[in-house]
Parts: structure tokens; sequence; C-alpha cells
């Protein structure tokens, strides 16, 4: 077992889009088993037919691939020794009936014919008599109708005239359950906290609990990594690897602890969160709703998955910005914590932009193309990164590039009222009708020659250049907030900066 080839899993349900905690699993399972040199397979775990979702499978390869967190092997991804890699396809060899066969063989699973107004009653039954956590297990089994209850000639009854059953695990009532999870250390659970789970339905499907055991198993996977919701499950999965002799064989347990709201409280809800929770944009085939996607947001894949590695792991160095290759060279799970881990949108934001920062002005510009076209316009590539260059400072995320630097398309037709309200007078109309005419005379317009200019025209008219600034940018941008001034000139060019001065002179009352 030591010396096994690591070999991981994600095994999502097809049940929705992949949400930021699937997204966080897989990287996981992906970083670990590149740390290896080993095997990362996508399993689609289908088995419940009833949840489900069209679209659900393809969002979900869609999602890794823009991630770069691509399986080697699975769903979409190509086929490796163990095809086919969806539960239900998997299910038409026989393959889980001959491990649940193999368990009531046993003795350690059995036939339960309850209808489901019988289990409704038991349940009500057991509500009633106050017990906390009504369940199907070592002592309800036997007020229920079930192989174990009911007689031989009777089960052998209801076999022949095809009565529908399923097929339960057999939970012993009072047993310690010891299990080592790489995160959490030893865990130890009493049998009688575990329900008789369902192993195979009565359409013959297996459960999740059967399918992925017998899958790893048929696929062996070394590790299974998944989200904390699974630990409870894990004491039943533990009975069943015992009973089917595989305690052995089976993968080394690791469950990745939650993600939890900003201010630290409860799990994210994709409805109530104010920040994307999708990858990429997702609309639920089911209730229409739709949900925007980090992709759509203007967020880069590379800032998404640093932030999604670093919710319950931490490289020990305080590094935070990592590519995918350093992240996988330092990756382990003895760094990886059990307490929940906080969502920080803000910090997304943040880390989107220590990525846009190292992007060229070219790159930027193909992003910030599109939306410029989106406004009516359109643009020359190198006039769009000059445009990037001058505003990517104050950019987080691509989609910003627009509100940030529309007014070297668009000339103001208003003004800042409240720089106006200070700064403009007959005065400063003089220096500015000034200014104009010495930049329409320059033969040099370049940003170091134009603050000159602007400087000495100033000091000729006995006014201080900060009296000026804030105005002449509210004239050339109609906004007090922005890029470099005299870059800003400059990239608008002569032409239109003097038309947006004359604009401002005979438009501004004095
Ligand atoms: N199908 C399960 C899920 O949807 C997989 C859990 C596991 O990794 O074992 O999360």
């Amino acid at each position: 077992m030591e010396n096994q080839r690591v070999r991981v899993r994600f095994a999502p349900s097809p049940t929705g889009g992949l949400h930021m905690g699937g997204v966080r699993t897989a990287l996981f399972n992906y970083l670990f088993a590149k740390k290896h040199g080993g095997d990362f397979i996508l399993r689609i775990e289908d088995t419940d037919q009833t949840r489900f979702v069209e679209g659900a499978e393809e969002y979900i390869i869609n999602a890794l691939k823009w991630c770069g967190i691509e399986p080697n092997e699975g769903v979409g991804f190509g086929d490796g020794p163990y095809a086919p890699y969806r539960q239900s396809e998997r299910k038409a060899s026989g393959i889980y009936q001959k491990y649940a066969d193999q368990l009531i063989a046993s003795g350690h699973a059995y036939y339960a014919f309850d209808s489901s107004e019988e289990l409704d009653a038991m349940r009500k039954r057991l509500e009633a008599a106050k017990v906390a956590a009504p369940q199907y297990n070592a002592v309800t089994r036997q007020n229920m109708r079930n192989s174990i209850s009911l007689s031989e000639d009777e089960v052998k009854r209801l076999m022949e005239e095809k009565h529908p059953y399923v097929i339960r695990l057999k939970v012993p009532r009072n047993e310690e359950i010891r299990f080592h999870d790489i995160i959490r250390g030893w865990v130890v659970v009493n049998s009688g906290q575990v329900d008789d789970k369902v192993l195979l339905k009565s359409d013959g499907m297996p459960t999740y609990h059967l399918a992925h055991i017998v899958d790893d198993i048929e696929m062996k996977i070394s590790h299974a990594v998944r989200g904390e919701e699974w630990l409870p499950s894990a004491p039943a999965h533990i009975l069943i690897y015992r009973y089917l002799g595989l305690e052995e064989k089976m993968p080394k347990l690791a469950h990745l602890p939650l993600i939890l709201n900003p201010d630290g409280h409860g799990k994210i809800s994709k409805r109530e969160a104010r920040f994307p929770v999708f990858p990429l944009s997702w609309s639920d085939p089911r209730d229409s709703s739709s949900y925007l996607g980090y992709k759509e947001a203007g967020y880069y894949p590379e800032a998404f998955i640093n932030v999604m590695a670093l919710l319950g792991w931490n490289p020990g160095n305080n590094q935070e910005v990592m590519s995918m290759e350093e992240m996988i060279s330092l990756f382990s799970f003895e760094r990886v914590n059990k307490a929940g881990a906080k969502f920080d949108p803000e910090k997304t934001k943040w880390f989107n932009q220590q990525y846009l920062k190292k992007k060229s002005d070219e790159e930027l510009a193909e992003v910030f193309i599109p939306q410029i076209e989106k406004n009516g316009f359109h643009p020359d590539k190198k006039f769009a990164a000059e445009v990037c260059r001058l505003v990517k400072e104050k950019a987080h995320l691509s989609d910003e590039f627009w509100p940030l630097g529309y007014f070297f398309f668009i000339a103001p037709d208003k003004y800042d009222e409240q720089v106006v309200a200070k700064r403009w007078n007959a005065n400063a109309k003089s220096y500015f009708e000034k200014l104009t005419e010495a930049w329409s005379n320059a033969t040099n317009f370049s940003h170091t020659n134009l603050e000159a200019i602007c400087k000495e025209v100033a000091a000729a008219n006995n006014i201080k250049p900060g009296e000026i600034m804030q105005m002449l940018r509210v004239m050339l941008t109609g906004v007090a907030g922005g890029p470099a001034l005299f870059e800003t000139a400059q990239l608008l060019g002569k032409e239109e900066t003097i038309k947006r001065m004359e604009s401002a002179l005979s438009t501004l009352p004095v």
C-alpha cells in the first residue's frame, strides 16, 4: 500500500453547476496527484437519476478546463484503463450487484421490502417516542419487513412475487468504528450512530455509498479526497470495506474543511452570496435561476485557483500569490486545516489585481477591446493597449477597464460639479484660454512637454499649478479622478485635447 501509485478522483454528481467547494475539492486532488506524479480522474456519480440535471456534466468539464485543473483520465478527458467513468454506464457490467451480493452472502447486508409509507410510519413512530435521530438500524429493523425480521419462507415468497426491495447494510448495534483521516487524525464513532444504509435501490441502481466504494477499489484509487460533508458517512464506508474484506486496499481518506461565509458563519449559499460562487456562469434548468461566474465577472483563472487553494491550505511560508507549479510543489495535506475556511471576496479581487498587473498591455487589451466594441467603438489595438497601460493601476478585474477608461472614447458632456464650483472662475478661464493656445502651438505633444508648457503658462499668470490640475482633468475627462493627467492628454492627442478644452471653455459659465 505504501508504494502504491497515487490515483485520486474527483467524483461529482451531475446535480447542478460546480460551485467553489467542488472546484476546491478538484483542485486539492489535482495538486496532490501532480505533486506525486500520479493520476487525477474524473468520475461522474450519476446513480441518483432523480437529481440528474441537464447540462451539469458539461458544465463540470468546462469549469475544470477553464480552471486549468484537467484530469488525465475520465469523462470528457479521455478514457483510461477503467472506462466507463459514468456510474450509470458502469452498472451495465453488473459490478455493483456483484459486490452487494457478496455482502448478502456473508450476512453483512440484507433485503428490505418496506414501502415508503411503512418507512414514513416508522419515522413518525420514533419521533413520537422522542427518539432523537430516527433511523433504520439494529433496533428498528426488527419491526420492519426485511430478511432479518421475516421468516425464510416469507422472504422467499416476496422474492418470487417480485416484491420491490432494497439491499441494506447490516450495521452492528454497538461497536466502535475507528478510522484514520489524513487531515483529522483518528476518528472514533460508535456504530449505534450509523444507520443501515441502502446499498442497492429497488431499481437495481447502487447508492453513492456502495458505488463509490466499488469504483474506488476497481479503479485502484489510493486517496479519497472530498468535502467535510461526507465525514458522517465514512464510518458506514469503513464497515462496507471491512465486510468486503477490502480494508487493506481501501483508499486513505482526507475530508477537506468547509468553506464558510466571509463573516465566518455558515456555509456559503449560492442564493444568498453577494459574490459569484461558480467558476463560470450557470443557469439552472430546473428553476431558470442564473448565477454569474468568476470568468464572466472579469477574473483570471490563475487568480481564482490561487484563492481556492488557500481555502483551508497554506504553503507554510506566508506566500500568497502562487502559480500552479508553485502550488503543486508546495502542496501537502499536512498543511490543510480541519477548521472551516472563510472566503474573502475582497481579497479575491486583490488576488486578481496581482495577476492583472503581471499581464502585458497587449494581453489586457484583448479583454478590453470587446468591452469597447460593446459600447459602439472600434478602437485601434495599440490605442486600447495604451489605455490599459494608463488605467491598470486602479483595476482589480478586467471588466473594470471600461468604467476606468471610457473617457478616452467619449468626450465629456458634463463636468464634475464640485470641482467646477471650487475651481472654475474668470481667472481660471483666462488661464485655460492661454493654455489651450499654447498647447495648440506645441509641435511636441509629449506628456513631459505638455506639463512643462502648463507650468510655464501658470507661472506667467501667477497661478499655482495645484489650483488648475484638477480643473484641467475635469475639462478633459469630465471626472475628478483618473490616470496620469498629461499622459491622458498625450494619448487623447492634440486634436481631441484641444477640442475638449475649447468645448469646456465655451460651455462652462463664469
Ligand atoms: N458523488 C459525491 C459528491 O457528489 C462524491 C463524494 C466522494 O468524493 O466520495 O460529492
